[in-house]
C-alpha cells in the first residue's frame, strides 16, 4: 500500500472529476484511484502495488499530456505533480527540479541566482514533463532542448527502486529518458540541469495582415535560419494575421537590426518589443489558446551528436504545432477535420511528430514520434520495464 501520507481519491470522493480533469478534453475510463504522491517512496509503493497486482498503472504529472487516452477502467493513476521540490546548488550550477515543479515556479527559483535553464512556452507544465519529451522552446537556438541540459535522473524503477541515470550511471536509461522519458522506463522523480546565466531578454512581435502571408513566410525561411543564434522566432498564421513572435538574449536595438529584413517584408501592421527579466518571460509566452505556430530552431539543437539522446528531429529546421480550440461540442468534428487536414496538406515535409504531442489517431505513433531510435528504445525498453508495468498507450511497451 502507498504510504499514508500520499493522498488517495477514488470514485464518489468530492475531488474525484478535479483528479481527473486535464488539458485535454478527451473522454477517459474510470480508473480505481488516483494516487497524489508527494515523495518517491509513494511512488515506489504504487509501483510494487500495481505489479504484484497486475493493476494498469498511468503515470500524471502537470496534466497537458495526453495521459487521459491512457486511462483504463480499473487502473490507478499515479499523479507526481505534488513531487515539486527545487534544489539549486550553492554554486548556481546545477539545479535539481522535482517531477512536477512548473516552469513558472523553477524560473522563480533560478532568478533568485540569475541564472536560467532552457525551458518550453507554457509556463504551467511541469519542466520535467517538457525535459522527457525533449523540451522545445523560446531558448533553444542558444541553449538547446530542454533535455540536453538535464545531467541527472532519479527514477523509480519497476522494481519500485529509486535510481539514479546519468553519463556516467546507467547511460542506456540515462539516453532514453532524454526525449523518449514518456514512452515508460520508469517514473521520474527528479532530474538535474545545468544552468547558465541569466540576463535580461527581448520580446517582440511583427503583425501582418494575410494577404502578406506568403511573402513573410518565404522571407522567414530565409532570414531565420542563419540571424544569430541568441534570436529564437516562431511564425504563426491564423484566418486574419500572420505573427512573428520570439525572443532575443541581448539589446533591443541590435534586435531590431537583425529583424530589419522581416520588417522590409511586405507591409507589417504592428510591431512591439519589450524588454524584461527571464523570469517575467517564461510569464510572458503563456498563450495556451493563442495562434499555430512554427519555431525555428537549428543552432544549438542541431550541435550534439544524433545519438546523444532518444529525440530524433534535432535536424529537422522546424517544429510545427497545428491546433484547434472549440468551445462547444457541436465544433469538435469540425476542429479535428481541420488539424487532420492541415497535418495532411504538410504530410511531404514532415519528418516525424513530436513526442510531447501525443496523437491517440495515429496508428504508427512510435514510428512517428521516434523515428531511428524506435528499436534502440525497444532495447532499453525490454532491460528496465521487462514485466511492462509501464505499459501506455504512448509506450514503447504498448505493442
Ligand atoms: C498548452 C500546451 C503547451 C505546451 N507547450 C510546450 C512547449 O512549449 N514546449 C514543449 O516542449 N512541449 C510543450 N507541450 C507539450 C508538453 O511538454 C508535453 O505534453 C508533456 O508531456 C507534458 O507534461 P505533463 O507533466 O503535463 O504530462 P502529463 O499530461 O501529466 O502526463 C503525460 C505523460 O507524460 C509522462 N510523464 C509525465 N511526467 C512523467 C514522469 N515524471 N516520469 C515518467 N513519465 C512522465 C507519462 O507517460 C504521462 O502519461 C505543451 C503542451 C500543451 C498542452
Amino acid at each position: 500500500m502507498p504510504d499514508r501520507n500520499a493522498h488517495v481519491v477514488r470514485p464518489g470522493d468530492p475531488d474525484y472529476r478535479w483528479a481527473l480533469s486535464g488539458y485535454s478534453r478527451r473522454g477517459w475510463k474510470a480508473p480505481r484511484e488516483i494516487v497524489f504522491a508527494c515523495q518517491p517512496e509513494h511512488v515506489s509503493a504504487t509501483v510494487i502495488r500495481c505489479r504484484e497486482h497486475g493493476i494498469p498503472l498511468v503515470i500524471r504529472n502537470s496534466r497537458f499530456g495526453q495521459a487521459e487516452a491512457c486511462f483504463e477502467s480499473g487502473s490507478i493513476i499515479l499523479d507526481v505533480s505534488r513531487i515539486n521540490t527545487i534544489t539549486l546548488a550553492r554554486s548556481g550550477e546545477t539545479v535539481s527540479v522535482g517531477a512536477g515543479a512548473t516552469s513558472l515556479v523553477a524560473a522563480d527559483v533560478l532568478s533568485t541566482r540569475s541564472v536560467r535553464v532552457p525551458m518550453g512556452m507554457h509556463p504551467e507544465v511541469s519542466l520535467v514533463g517538457i525535459a522527457l519529451a525533449g523540451g522545445v522552446g523560446m531558448s533553444c537556438r542558444s541553449l538547446g532542448l530542454v533535455c540536453d541540459a538535464v545531467i541527472e535522473a532519479e527514477v523509480v524503477d519497476t522494481d519500485g527502486q529509486l535510481v539514479r541515470a546519468s553519463f556516467a550511471e546507467n547511460p542506456d536509461l540515462f539516453w532514453a529518458l532524454r526525449g523518449a522519458g514518456c514512452a515508460g522506463f520508469g517514473i521520474v522523480t527528479c532530474l538535474t540541469l545545468r544552468t547558465w546565466p541569466a540576463s535580461p531578454v527581448v520580446l517582440f512581435d511583427v503583425d501582418w495582415q494575410h494577404s502578406d502571408a506568403d511573402q513573410v513566410w518565404a522571407a522567414w525561411q530565409d532570414w531565420a535560419p542563419s540571424t544569430d543564434r541568441g534570436l529564437s522566432s516562431a511564425l504563426s498564421f491564423d484566418k486574419n494575421l500572420v505573427r512573428l513572435s520570439g525572443q532575443f538574449h541581448g539589446t533591443e536595438h541590435r534586435l531590431l537590426s537583425l529583424i530589419s529584413p522581416m520588417l522590409r517584408t511586405g507591409a507589417a501592421v504592428n510591431v512591439n518589443t519589450r524588454r524584461m527579466s527571464q523570469r517575467d518571460a517564461v510569464r510572458a509566452f503563456a498563450e495556451p489558446e493563442g495562434p499555430h505556430p512554427m519555431l525555428r530552431w537549428g543552432a544549438a539543437v542541431s550541435g550534439p551528436a544524433t545519438d546523444f539522446c532518444a529525440f530524433p528531429w534535432r535536424n529537422s529546421p522546424y517544429i510545427m504545432e497545428t491546433t484547434a480550440h472549440w468551445a462547444s461540442p457541436t465544433s469538435e468534428q469540425s476542429a479535428r477535420a481541420w488539424t487532420a487536414d492541415a497535418r495532411h496538406l504538410a504530410a511531404e515535409w514532415i519528418d516525424g511528430l513530436y513526442a510531447g504531442w501525443p496523437d491517440p489517431d495515429d496508428p504508427d505513433w512510435l514510428k512517428s514520434a521516434y523515428g531511428n531510435n524506435l528499436s534502440r528504445l525497444r532495447r532499453v525498453h525490454v532491460r528496465w520495464d521487462p514485466y511492462n508495468v509501464f505499459r501506455s498507450r504512448f509506450g514503447v511497451g504498448w505493442d
